[in-house]
């Protein structure tokens, strides 16, 4: 009633925090200022219900720290000098130019996000891949989707999450996999609690910490950390000898077994057990259930993807769910949950890890097609993808990459290691940062600033979760002299040679359109020629594919469901995975593993909710939990100040006590600066080149703060 007397108008939009795609709309008040956030009751994914950040959203247009124009300065730390958009670009693609030409085109390296738009994602691929034609171009999605993305390719031949948040009113028995889902995914936890109240089903919560999805568990699987291989073998292990497995399924959809069959032959419950810490009678348990349920799902996060074999993992649960028959039924199915708004736009459409629309550089076929629709030489395309953004970063230390363009991304909070990233950034020749808000850490060491608008300052798509296209319907202008990523895209093309011969979208429905045509295919799972912005907003949502001649604004809520799979045989692959045991682990000098993971209140490096007052109020500060045994031994009291020590750096973090973490185990919250990735380890999983963020080993040291 309060906010009805001050909001004159609501607006519709989309949140621009996680991956759940939550419908929105924003009051205005008389002056049109953005005053208050509420769910869309109408959406099928949230359905009127919003987390504590979606609930303050309003706050961000104004909040402290955006960028009013662009800046430049000729070396970090020098004093910045504004300046106008013409001149900030001339400057950036004559800097671009001229690191090209000295040291070739690969010296200049793009990194994008999972923050911006879909049709942003497009167009920045265009440029990149056909105007700039650098190979080394990635998204920060490497630091937290690149494992399931590689997951799903080498099980099913292509990317995309086979099913959907229905899935839970369908499902006889989830176990999720190093997910805390009502922290990181509130509403996502909220559509499965629904569902959970409606119709029983066992819930199984595999997690080294006792999480608040864990808590909330039939049954926890406080597994060791980096073995859940072994576990998923140890589960096969159990299903196959006792004859569980879906025999029809598995030989009419897939090829491998006999590999995996004689794989998992050797993780018998009691040698998994012996590894992974979880007793043998309850692996045997959580076979049989699964095995036995009917229906069975298996979610995932970072718990998964995060680890040095992060996309071993991924194919892991693949295996498990095509030996029982579970892929593409309702209530059946593997569904990563991902992080960013538009993690899964980054996916499907900028040219990252390939060409748009789940192509590939390595397939000359859609080199050419993709070289065709742009008008440029196939020739300018190369014939493998290059660097991903943890290859970069290190790139520069060697010098073999001179200039840097940062697209809504920190790594100076979010990349393992960061004492090692501090020195490498400055040693740059150019750094531009383009972000919404100028005081991001990473802007320390940039020669170059462009403000960005924010998302509902602008027009376009994210694809969430479950494959939904959702619309973001600008409901404020752009702060002061900030642009949209789509423009900012759009000018710098004009600079290049290529940019003046081809095309380049002038709106997002432009780009949108192009994207449609780029999509269709008989074949091709990503299909979303039958939408459109108003089809989507009217929809609250579509999700893909979404064929032309498709009618109701719903589009397939699952894949696969024929059993054909995107190999050119039409079947997925079962994949024997040996554990390979290359973890850091707790030793005499460090003898505590370290995990880190998400609070409710906060998102990423805090760029956003750092700034909000009531997420704030709730999480201000870095803190470790740690075992009260373990601590009582070392004698830590609860609330003091201890300083954590890796073989990367150190850290000062406030203690607090608790039960959740075994003795030998901390856990800290990632957003915070300065803090947790002072100290992990930058280890690689090999398919994905994602970093093991949540397995390392560090001591703990008293200090004299209070
Ligand atoms: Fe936004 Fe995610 Fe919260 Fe929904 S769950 S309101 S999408 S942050």
């Amino acid at each position: 009633k309060i906010l009805d007397k001050k909001v004159q108008q609501w607006k519709y939009t989309t949140c621009g925090y996680c991956s759940t795609g939550c419908s929105i709309e924003v009051g205005l008040d008389e002056k049109g200022k953005a005053v208050a956030t509420r769910g869309v009751a109408s959406a099928d994914v949230n359905r009127g219900k919003l987390c504590i950040k979606g609930i303050f959203e309003h706050e961000l247009f104004e909040a402290s720290g955006r960028g009013n124009r662009p800046i430049m300065r000729n070396k970090p730390w020098d004093a910045w000098q504004p300046t106008d958009w013409d001149t900030a670009l001339d400057k950036m693609a004559g800097e671009i130019k001229r690191i090209q030409s000295q040291h070739g085109r690969d010296a200049f390296a793009v990194v994008s996000t999972g923050q911006i738009m879909t049709e942003e994602f497009y167009t920045l691929g265009k440029l990149v891949r056909g105007c700039i034609g650098t190979n080394n171009y990635d998204g920060n999605t490497t630091l937290c989707m690149a494992s399931a993305v590689s997951g799903y390719k080498r099980s099913f031949g292509s990317d995309g999450p086979p099913g959907c948040y229905d899935d839970f009113e369908h499902t006889d028995c989830l176990i999720a996999w190093g997910s805390n889902l009502p922290e990181q995914h509130p509403i996502i936890y909220w559509r499965l609690k629904e569902a959970l109240e409606k119709r029983k089903f066992p819930l199984i919560v595999v997690d080294p910490r006792v999480t608040m999805f864990a808590q909330f568990a039939d049954i926890h699987l406080p597994i060791t950390p980096g073995t859940d291989v072994v576990l998923q073998n140890a589960l096969m292990h159990v299903i196959l000898a006792e004859g569980l497995e879906d025999r029809e399924y598995i030989e009419a959809h897939t090829t491998g077994f006999e590999a995996l069959e004689n794989c998992v032959k050797d993780y018998d419950p009691i040698t998994a057990a012996r590894i992974c810490g979880i007793d043998e009678d309850t692996i045997r348990n959580v076979a049989r259930l699964y095995a036995k349920a009917g229906k069975a799902m298996s979610i995932w996060t970072m718990g998964i993807n995060q680890s040095t074999h992060g996309s071993d993992g991924v194919v892991g649960i693949n295996n498990l769910n095509l030996i029982t028959g579970n892929i593409g039924t309702p209530g059946g199915t593997s569904l990563s949950i991902t992080g960013q708004c538009n993690a899964m736009g980054t996916r499907e459409w900028s040219s990252c890890s390939g060409l748009p629309g789940y192509r590939a550089l390595e397939n000359k076929e859609h080199r050419k097609e993709i070289a065709e629709f742009w008008g440029i030489d196939e020739s300018f395309f190369p014939e493998k993808r290059g660097m991903f953004m943890t290859d970069i970063l290190p790139a520069i230390e060697t010098g073999q990459i001179k200039g840097l363009w940062l697209v809504a991304t920190n790594p100076m909070t979010s990349m393992p290691n960061t004492p090692r990233i501090r020195k490498t950034l400055e040693k740059l020749d150019f750094l531009v940062v383009q972000d919404a808000y100028q005081d991001v850490e990473t802007n320390q060491y940039s020669h170059l600033f462009l403000p960005a608008a924010v998302w509902a300052e602008k027009t376009g798509c994210f694809t969430n979760t479950e494959r939904r296209v959702n619309l973001i319907r600008p409901v404020v202008t752009p702060h002061a002299e900030s642009k949209p990523d789509f423009w900012i895209f759009s000018q710098l093309a004009k600079r290049f040679e290529n940019g003046q011969k081809i095309h380049f979208p002038e709106t997002p429905s432009e780009a949108f359109d192009e994207m449609k045509v780029l999509s269709k295919g008989s074949k091709r799972t990503l299909d979303i020629s039958g939408m459109s912005h108003d089809l989507i907003e009217e929809s609250r949502g579509i999700q893909w594919p979404y064929r032309e001649g498709m009618e109701g604004g719903k589009g397939d809520p699952r894949l696969y469901t024929d059993g054909v799979f995107q190999y050119p045989d039409g079947k997925a692959k079962l994949i024997a995975l040996p554990f390979i045991d290359n973890n850091e682990r707790p030793c005499e000098d460090y003898p505590f593993w370290m995990n880190s993971g998400r609070v409710v209140e906060h998102f990423h490096t805090r760029t956003r909710t750092g700034k909000l007052g009531n997420c704030n109020k709730f999480s201000p500060t870095p803190y470790m939990e740690m075992n009260p045994d373990a601590a009582m031994e070392l004698g830590i009291k609860h609330q003091t100040y201890v300083r954590l020590v890796s073989r990367r750096g150190d850290a000062v973090v406030l203690v607090q006590l608790t039960q959740r973490v075994p003795r030998n185990m901390v856990f800290i919250p990632f957003h915070f600066h300065d803090c947790v990735n002072r100290l992990s380890l930058g280890l690689l999983d090999p398919h994905s080149r994602q970093p093991a963020y949540k397995q390392c080993s560090v001591r703990i040291e008293q200090t004299d703060q209070k």
